[in-house]
């Protein structure tokens, strides 16, 4: 027996119910055979062949036979008698087995008081019917009805009452009052269909066009369907921007922009000018990822070994991305706080950017902000104008092809303002978790998610940074590198690299550690690495060239080898002369330590008294700053050395800062210069490879500094052998390198007079 679940169809004994032929094949497995016994089950909620399971079903079903097949694809299937349904069994794909017991009925019927009831109906249908272009054919089905449930099951497609209406009607045991229920809802409908007629018929009209057009649509879609299948190269840029915004998942707005642009995209001649500007916008933003993504779990481990991977050294910073990474898994999130990397230019800033979106396994994006001056740079100009562009980040995401990158904004020191807006604010809304996740480029002119990228920001210095952009960021520095982390990473990344860039087999280059160390301390003067890596490609490229000219000679590949003595044939530059200290001592000139762009750096602070009348100049770079100091030394050095200063009456003094590389922090100089003014005035020399660093107080307390371990790496290179810093710096000494600070005499001080005293130019009190 086929067994057949229904759902919102009246099954009762001696009426017919309607079965697709489709669906009694999917369902049952089997083409329908005349006069087969079929069991109803009557499903409670219309759910999916997948998901029924036996409490799916009503307790009571029907067990008919199929009476007529029709060719249109139905069939007849006249109930018989009702059956508990008492197991049910569900195969894989919806195939159904129950077990059954006969369901008697209790039969009370009145066959006069039936027949009479049986005609009324009849009777109300047919007058129901009258107006109906189907009326007549109504009229003679309704003859053949010869009980009340054949009136009923006829009617239930058009009877709007719930399942369990129906279901009611089947799980009566008394015929009469089964046929007392089904009567009511005949009328019942009746009535309803009346009401809701009258109530159609005014807005007919207006249906009716609304079908009309829906219709013409329909049809218009369906023949462009035809066309496109036959020349799919042809898929005209309307239709095919139509998929793309309906597949590309964007946001409401969006959505609403896009379709706008694409009517107007729909009006335009497709040589217009303007054609090309839509096309574009529309190509942008269906081809942006609007899909948001899961936050995936990163194995800590397995992230340390990415950034050890690509870089040498740098603990500190990799921790701090580590933690960020754990953070990022506790709290399910794609993103945390906004990094700073600060620091000289190549000491792997931009590069470790790139690593952390290894180690994420997400996309990575560079956007680089140097030189920007136009906060349309950053959010993107408006379609109003010609050549009309989405910002650089937009275009970033864009490129990156998904709404999570990691993204490396390059440089936010070099942001400027002009006329144009401000674009270190446009910047801030990007930057802002509260504000980010409805970013809105003027080109794209709809707000886009950014909650879900990753934020890293670089810097060479944080002077140039505004306030509220630093204040969103946590700031990590990358010290710079000393010569023997240089040479590891040399050893390890850059020759490598540069090896592979060429084409260079393993063993062909040799480079001796003397060597290397040569062009590390004389052919760079950098904190970072970049003039080593390109060191490294020069020396590669020539390489390169030794070996081809001697394979094109029919020569055997040589070994390049390089040594500390041939090293000049390699390399076109220079070897640079570093600031080694000098081996005299003069009264007046002192050795001070600055802090450059490029890492640290020693100089000469130097004074001289000449015949005048107590003028004082200062020259070299530092003007107005340096100014200030020195006045500030001069009133100083006058208090403690009373005596000699009387001279500086009818002398002219001048003290002279050498420019060497741009230093940036003038009024650190200060011990250095009231050192200086000492020595000279007391005629007591101080030897070079003493070195100091600290600003100065009028009472003579030795102040702070920026750069301590950049300047003391500088002081160890150039042979520097003592250093005086500021005592409150003291702190700063953790991250120098346990190499420089072997090497180096560091003498915190407090007080100017415990440098003059070390260096015998003030006796001890
Ligand atoms: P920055 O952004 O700080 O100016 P980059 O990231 O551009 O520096 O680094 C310059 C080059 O030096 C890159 O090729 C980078 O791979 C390399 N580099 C810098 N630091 C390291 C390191 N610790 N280990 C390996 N390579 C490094």
């Amino acid at each position: 027996m086929a067994v057949l679940p229904v759902y919102n169809t009246l099954v009762v004994p001696e009426g017919n119910t309607f079965i697709q032929t489709d669906y009694y094949k999917k369902t049952t497995g089997r083409n329908p055979v005349p006069d087969e016994r079929i069991i109803l089950l009557v499903l409670k909620e219309n759910i999916h062949r997948d998901k029924w399971t036996p409490e799916s079903f009503y307790p009571i079903g029907l067990v008919g036979q199929i009476s007529e097949i029709h060719e249109e694809g139905y069939l007849l299937v006249h109930g018989n008698y009702r059956a508990n349904i008492e197991e049910v069994t569900i195969y894989p794909g919806g195939q159904l087995d129950v077990s059954i017991s006969h369901r008697p009925d209790t039969d009370e019927r009145d066959s006069e008081d039936e027949a009479r009831r049986l005609k009324e109906i009849k009777r109300a249908v047919v007058k129901f019917s009258e107006g109906f272009q189907w009326g007549q054919a109504i009229r003679g089905l309704v003859a053949r009805w010869s009980s009340i449930s054949e009136a009923a099951a006829a009617l239930s497609p058009w009877m709007m009452n719930t399942n369990e209406e129906r279901y009611a009607v089947l799980a009566e045991d008394s015929v009469l009052r089964r046929d007392t229920v089904m009567e009511q809802m005949i009328y019942e409908n009746l009535e309803m269909s009346r009401i809701k007629g009258e109530a159609q018929s005014a807005q007919e009209e207006d249906h009716q066009k609304i079908y009309r057009e829906t219709a013409i649509k329909k049809q218009i879609e369906y023949l462009q369907q035809e066309l496109d299948d036959m020349h799919p190269e042809n898929v005209s840029d309307v239709r095919r921007f139509e998929v793309k915004i309906q597949e590309s998942g964007m946001n409401e707005t969006a959505r609403k922009e896009a379709d706008k642009v694409l009517n107007r995209l729909k009006q335009e001649g497709k040589n217009s000018a303007e054609y090309g500007m839509l096309y574009d916008y529309l190509d942008f933003l269906t081809t942006l990822s609007w899909k948001k993504e899961e936050a995936s779990y990163i194995d800590l481990g397995q992230a340390e070994k990415v950034l050890d991977e690509d870089h040498f050294g740098l603990g500190k910073v990799k921790d701090r991305i580590i933690q960020q990474i754990a953070v990022m898994n506790l709290k399910h999130q794609q993103s945390g706080s906004i990094l700073c990397f600060v620091g000289a230019p190549g000491t792997g800033k931009t590069s470790i950017g790139q690593s952390i979106a290894r180690a994420l396994r997400r996309e990575y994006v560079r956007v680089s902000l140097g030189g920007v001056r136009d906060e349309a740079d950053i959010r993107g100009h408006r379609r109003t104008y010609i050549g009309a562009m989405p910002g650089r980040l937009m275009d970033g995401i864009h490129k990156s092809g998904v709404s999570n990158p990691v993204v490396v904004l390059d440089e936010v020191d070099k942001l400027s303002q002009s006329y144009n807006g401000d674009p270190a604010s446009a910047l801030l809304e990007v930057l802002d978790p509260e504000q980010n996740h409805t970013f809105t480029d003027h080109y794209m002119n709809v707000p886009y998610d950014l909650s879900g990228v990753l934020f890293i920001c670089t810097a060479n210095t944080l002077d140039t940074i505004p306030e509220p952009l630093l204040n969103r960021m946590e700031v990590i520095r990358f010290q710079g590198y000393t010569p023997r982390e240089k040479y590891e990473i040399a050893m390890r990344h850059l020759l490598p690299k540069a090896r592979e860039a060429v084409g260079l087999q393993e063993g062909s280059l040799e480079i001796s550690e003397e060597a290397l160390k040569t062009v590390i301390s004389d052919y760079t003067r950098e904190s970072g690495v970049r003039g080593l890596k390109k060191r490294m490609d020069t020396l590669c490229r020539k390489a390169a060239v030794e070996i081809v000219k001697a394979q094109a000679a029919g020569e055997e590949a040589p070994v390049v080898h390089v040594e500390k003595d041939n090293i000049r044939d390699y390399l076109e530059d220079h070897p640079i002369r570093h600031g080694r200290v000098k081996d005299t001592a003069r009264p007046g000139v002192v050795t001070g330590l600055a802090w450059t762009s490029v890492g640290g750096e020693i100089l000469y602070i130097e004074t001289l008294l000449t015949e005048g009348k107590g003028n004082v100049t200062v020259t070299g770079q530092l003007g107005d700053v340096m100014k200030e100091s020195a006045q500030l030394a001069v009133s100083l050095v006058k208090s403690l050395f009373p005596k000699e200063a009387a001279q500086l009456k009818d002398h002219d003094l001048h003290i002279h800062v050498p420019d060497g590389s741009t230093p940036k922090d003038g009024p650190s100089a200060g011990i250095t210069l009231t050192t200086a003014l000492s020595s000279l005035l007391t005629g007591v020399p101080v030897t070079p490879r003493v070195a100091m660093t600290g600003e100065i107080s009028l009472q003579g307390t030795v102040e702070p500094i920026g750069g301590l371990p950049e300047k003391l790496m500088a002081a160890e290179r150039a042979g520097v052998e003592k250093v005086f810093i500021p005592a409150d710096n003291e702190d700063d000494l953790r991250d120098v390198p346990a190499e420089v600070k072997d090497r180096l005499t560091i003498c915190p001080v407090h007080r100017a007079e415990e440098v003059l005293q070390a260096l015998n130019i003030l006796s001890e009190a």
